[in-house]
């Protein structure tokens, strides 16, 4: 089961989300589209938090990268979630579903000028610094304004995470954060500019991680920093502990509960006397959300058959991208089971969303999900092959919104140009 109390349920043989059938949809909407539970996501929400509720001061803010639809961040905000960006394109988004600029956080290993200055017109609440020249630009500009960026250094802690090499950021190799061992002087250095209120430090180590002990061995050890950074009479009141908590994509997977992920934090980070921050992605939103898609034929293959379905690769990239497992359930399932691969229409073998399962009989024109969505879905996805871009539904009880349109390939052509030199 993909949450404590699913919202994807079939009544009468017909899946639902919350109380509107997935058929509607497909009917009113079309096909493929994103379907998101708003009863899911304030679920996921509410649990997150309760299970800090033994680590003190608190503030949180989702990492919209993982979902950054609008409304999607409407509902987070009413459940109290500031934003964590990674570049202005985010930034406008958190400030436009109404967040506060004080509970957005800017992190990122790219930010540009631009995206610096921006953020100080905005006057967001904190920024994470990745490397010390960013602090020192961040600085300049800052104090130009008249302004003191209040800031946070992010460490890389040198921890393997355990997780797929491509969502693993806390090893010294990967292109995150600055080594633990040269943070003490690092900080020490930018805490003296002018242009910088620096507030603490900040890790990330990666995503998805089912194994609570390399999360746990990152934050006794930015535990320890502190300690060092208060002995060389540094003022440390924030700490940002990220993200990363995984959840359940396939049956036997169990992540680390909310709670127990808590309990791991409280103990912790009992001593630490500051306000903890979390960046919490993809556990607040993965399972809130399905690829609703049609299934187009049903091809004999040399093994077994390939179910080819109207999704694809660009508009579900995981798969693709970290070789992710989704659940493919039929929207009316018969009972009956097959064996098979099952694929987009992209010309690229990589657009195979599974290989081998067994799923639930469909044929030609049946409708079916791929669950577990809602997270590095949506906003993954693009018009390769010169497909519509997927739109997303959001549902609440009975009745549902387009909150995304579905943006057709004459749109994105309309924004192409042939230079006078081609036209003769
Ligand atoms: C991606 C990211 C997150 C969120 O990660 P999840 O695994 O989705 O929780 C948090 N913080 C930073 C800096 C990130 O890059």
């Amino acid at each position: 089961m993909q949450g404590s109390n699913d919202t994807f349920a079939a009544v009468d043989g017909a899946l639902h989300c919350e109380g509107v059938s997935l058929a509607t949809i497909a009917e009113t909407v079309g096909t493929p589209v994103y379907v998101y539970s708003t009863a899911m996501f304030r679920q996921q929400a509410r649990t997150f938090r309760d299970g800090l509720k033994d680590a003190g001061r608190v503030h949180l803010a989702f990492a919209i990268k993982a979902n950054p639809n609008l409304a999607v961040l409407r509902v987070l905000a009413q459940e109290g979630y500031g934003a964590d960006v990674v570049s202005g394109g985010e930034m406008q988004r958190a400030l436009a579903a109404g967040i506060a600029p004080a509970d957005i956080v800017f992190s990122g290993v790219g930010k540009t000028r631009r995206e610096l200055t921006a953020a100080l017109d905005a006057g967001i609440g904190q920024f994470n610094l990745e490397l010390e020249e960013e602090g020192e630009v961040l600085a300049a500009i800052a104090h130009a304004r008249g302004q003191r960026a209040p800031a946070t250094l992010r460490i890389n802690p040198d921890v393997d995470a355990g997780t797929h090499a491509k969502i693993s950021t806390g090893r010294r190799e990967n292109k995150f954060g600055v080594p633990i061992d040269q943070a003490v002087e690092m900080y020490g250095r930018l805490a003296e500019l002018d242009g910088l209120s620096m507030r603490g430090v900040a890790i990330h180590i990666g995503s998805q991680l089912f194994d609570l002990a390399p999360l746990e061995g990152a934050y006794e050890r930015v535990g320890e920093l502190v300690a060092e950074l208060r002995r060389f009479g540094h003022f440390i009141s924030r700490i940002d502990l990220g993200g990363g908590l995984g959840v359940h994509y396939k049956a036997g997977d169990v992540p680390p509960s909310a709670a127990e992920y808590g309990d791991m934090v409280a103990r912790v980070t009992q001593d630490w006397d500051v306000e903890l921050m979390f960046e919490p992605g993809r556990v607040l939103t993965a399972n809130a959300g399905v690829l609703l898609t049609e299934v187009i034929w049903v091809k004999p293959g040399a093994v077994n058959p390939y179910v080819i379905v109207d999704a694809a690769m660009n508009d579900l990239a995981r798969p693709a991208l970290y070789d992710a497992w989704h659940d493919f359930v039929a929207v009316h399932p018969s009972g009956n089971r097959m064996t098979a691969n099952i694929a987009g229409p992209v010309c690229e073998s990589g657009d195979t969303f599974a290989m081998g399962r067994d799923i639930d009989l469909v044929s030609s024109g049946d409708l079916a999900v791929f669950r577990s969505a809602g997270a590095y879905g949506a906003t993954m996805a693009s018009t390769y092959n010169s497909r519509a871009l997927v739109p997303e539904v959001l549902v609440d009880g009975d009745r549902y919104a387009v909150v995304a349109d579905r943006i057709q390939p004459e749109t994105i052509l309309a924004a192409e140009r042939v230079p006078d030199w081609l036209k003769a």
